[in-house]
């Protein structure tokens, strides 16, 4: 039905956050006029939060990039496109001819939707001729990712928000989506409310956990003990699947043996959980007829935290709580298309399916397809591509959609690296503490201006459409990046990114039944037969690993990469708040700003008590690393001996205080566990690294 207040209404999907709640968004004399949410959308049911149906504002702020600028003599000028295009094309030829293909890197954006990052890995793996593509799913659900694919087969949750619903318990681990997943948290919290069984393990007392029947508060990186912890209460206590254990996984019994030692008690050691806790959240998942297991990036960004999810999948596997209704693994996606841009193969290692790069039959397929020979060599991670410009080795960058200088760790080392390149390009739709370092920006449009499909937590593929265009000069990422394919020699032939999602679906099993059409308004969860059926539930019948079982890990404990000491004695962990997203580059330029305008450090009162910090005083806040100022919150939500912000704000600049330290498997950073020191700003100590004082 039209509505006479706007001029166009278009369904479209939400680019702030990975639940893909389905929009209404309403549009007026080219702006957007309002959001409301779309009642059939089948992740939000009706419901929309505070970024989605109010965070728009930003599409049309003053500052927003509306033409290419090329920086000269250290200033950046506006520049035509094709004077843009032209330097960028002739850059990135000057250095493939000088240096060769791997001296050239790329980063796709987990916000940009799954056909932009189909064509940036196409970019650079058929224009440029290197594997030398990465998204930022690298610094937050890689460990997911790669443990899911370890235990199970396929990188992506098992069943649906949906099975929220149907579950008679859950057990939610470093993650708070009331925050950060604002309308999963609800639907969470209604379960609750019915009568779920929810136990929360998380550092801080959550909102959630005020609705959840028990809340575990382990210390920062003893995730991996609390796990064992529940699942040697689950077999001590006779409460194991036998029939499934045996009939559908392998390696139980090593992981068995290794669970034998880890006690209640031990494990109150060395988490602080009491044993008892550990006895009664056992209990309650193994004993609830279904249970769902839910998770974010308190479990992944930790030294260990690939490590943890194979644990969480263990505990799933032994009592046979997977791939039916009601007993899901959910990890929480942070950013809206951190599923998909992975899937799409925007990772150094593997093509769309997450196909190695040396697979002969897969790399032909591409070939074919694209008329040029690839690499089988895999690619740099992000982490190598900083330490590689560094070295030298890296001489340019492609940078879309992403603002590494503020989101990734080690911030003083990534602008090393940033200023070490020959040449930066960055496609944003705001400059970025990213873009103050590139050569050439190119102004890009964002979510509610362009057309595609995001891929959700739960991996449904919806459609994306535009309610407006983008302002001024500025383009699509697939028209930039399309054209910037051409001017390098590389014509990638598509006219439209639904030409793209075609090409997807015929190179990618999981997508093979995929178009427009049959997404329709309310998408499909992958993999997609070719005749349109879906899979909202995996692993019914079998595990999609050789021999169709799934494999139980036999992992033990290990300390995390930061540990208090005498210098540096509190633990920071970093999150996210409800009002602001990442980088806060959208949400900033929005009324969100008044509802939390800065940042502040959460401290407990008695450590506040101690070093003489009272609610609102600026502290200092130093680690080995680097040294920030942020207002102090004194709040008993966070337990004694932790600290807690986020790094939503430039101006706090949290992630200088974060060191290399990474997970073993995947390399995603250790974000949420950093020795501090903390103080009222007065008594700051006078010995500051060399970045802090200058910045
Ligand atoms: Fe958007 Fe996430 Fe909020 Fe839904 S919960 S409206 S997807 S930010």
């Amino acid at each position: 039905m039209s509505d006479a207040r706007f001029d166009t209404t278009v369904t479209t999907t939400c680019g702030y956050c990975g639940v893909g709640c389905r929009l209404e968004a309403h549009a007026r004399g080219g702006r957007i006029a309002a959001i409301s949410p779309a009642l059939d959308g089948p992740a939000n049911l009706g419901h929309t939060c505070v970024k989605g149906r109010f965070a728009h504002q930003f599409t049309r702020s003053r500052d927003r990039l509306t033409a290419p600028l090329i920086k000269e003599n250290g200033e950046f000028r506006v520049a035509t496109w094709e004077e843009a295009i032209d330097r960028v094309a002739r850059e990135l030829l000057r250095i493939k001819a000088e240096h060769g293909p791997n001296a050239i890197a790329g980063l796709a954006s987990s916000r940009a939707t799954n056909e932009d990052c189909f064509v940036m890995s196409r970019l650079m793996r058929a224009a440029i001729g290197t594997n030398n593509i990465d998204n930022c799913s690298r610094v937050c659900h890689s460990p997911t990712s790669y443990a899911l694919r370890k235990a199970f087969g396929l990188s992506g949750a098992t069943g649906s928000f949906a099975d929220i619903d149907r579950a008679d318990a859950a057990i939610l681990i470093g993650a708070n989506p009331t925050a950060a997943h604002p309308v999963a948290g609800a639907r969470i919290k209604q379960a609750a409310l019915r009568g779920m069984q929810l136990v929360v393990i998380d550092p801080r007392r959550i909102e959630l956990a005020d609705y959840g029947v028990l809340h575990l508060a382990p210390r920062p990186g003893t995730n991996a003990a609390v796990m064992l912890g529940l699942a040697h209460v689950v077999q001590r206590d006779g409460l194991i699947d036998r029939a499934f254990i045996e009939t559908r996984t392998e390696g139980f019994e090593a992981a068995s043996a290794l669970i034998e030692d880890y006690t209640p008690a031990d494990v109150e050691r060395i988490s602080g959980v009491p044993a008892a806790d550990i006895e009664r959240a056992a209990h309650i998942y193994a004993e609830a007829g279904e249970a769902c297991l839910i998770w974010g990036l308190g479990v992944t960004e930790h030294k260990y935290g690939s490590e943890v999810v194979q644990l969480i999948c263990n505990l799933a596997l032994m009592t046979g709580k997977v791939g039916r209704p009601g007993s899901a693994l959910l990890p929480l996606r942070g950013q809206n298309n951190v599923q998909g841009s992975s899937d799409m193969g925007a990772l150094p290692d593997t093509y769309s399916d997450y196909r190695p790069v040396s697979d002969e039959a897969t790399a032909r397929a591409f070939e074919e397809a694209w008329g040029v020979p690839l690499s089988r060599e895999k690619g740099h991670t992000i982490p190598q591509m900083f330490d590689a410009a560094v070295a030298g080795d890296l001489k340019a960058m492609y940078i879309f959609g992403e603002d590494p200088a503020q989101t990734d760790p080690n911030t003083s080392h990534v602008i090393e690296a940033l200023e070490s390149l020959e040449f930066l390009v960055c496609q944003d739709i705001f400059e970025t503490e990213t873009t103050k370092h590139a050569d050439v920006i190119l102004p890009a449009a964002a979510f509610l201006e362009k057309q595609g499909t995001f891929t959700n937590a739960e991996r449904r593929v919806q459609l994306v459409m535009p309610a407006i265009d983008p302002p001024g000069g500025a383009k699509t990422d697939f028209e930039i990046l399309t054209t910037v394919s051409k001017a390098l020699g590389h014509d990638m032939g598509y006219e439209t990114p639904e030409d793209v999602l075609a090409e997807i679906a015929k190179l990618t099993p999981s997508f093979a039944g995929i178009t427009y059409e049959r997404l329709g308004r309310t998408g499909l969860q992958w993999p997609v037969a070719e005749d349109g059926t879906d899979s909202p539930i995996l692993y019914r019948e079998r595990f999609e690993l050789p021999g169709g079982k799934a494999r139980f890990a036999t992992l033990p404990y290990r300390p995390p990469g930061s540990e208090p000491s005498e210098e540096f004695p509190l633990i920071l962990v970093t999150g996210r708040r409800l009002e602001h997203y990442n980088a806060g580059t959208m949400t900033r330029r929005t009324a969100n700003l008044e509802l939390l305008p800065s940042e502040v450090l959460e401290i407990h009162p008695d450590d506040a008590e101690r070093l003489w910090i009272s609610d609102g005083d600026l502290v200092s806040v130093r680690s080995p690393y680097g040294r920030i100022e942020v207002e102090a919150r004194v709040t008993d939500r966070i337990e004694p001996g932790n600290v807690f912000t986020a790094f939503h704000f430039p101006e706090v600049r949290t992630n200088l205080l974060i060191g290399p330290s990474a997970d073993v498997n995947t390399s995603c950073p250790e974000y949420k566990v950093m020795a501090v020191d903390v103080r009222p700003v007065a008594e700051a100590p006078a010995r500051r690294p060399a970045l802090a004082a200058g910045d």
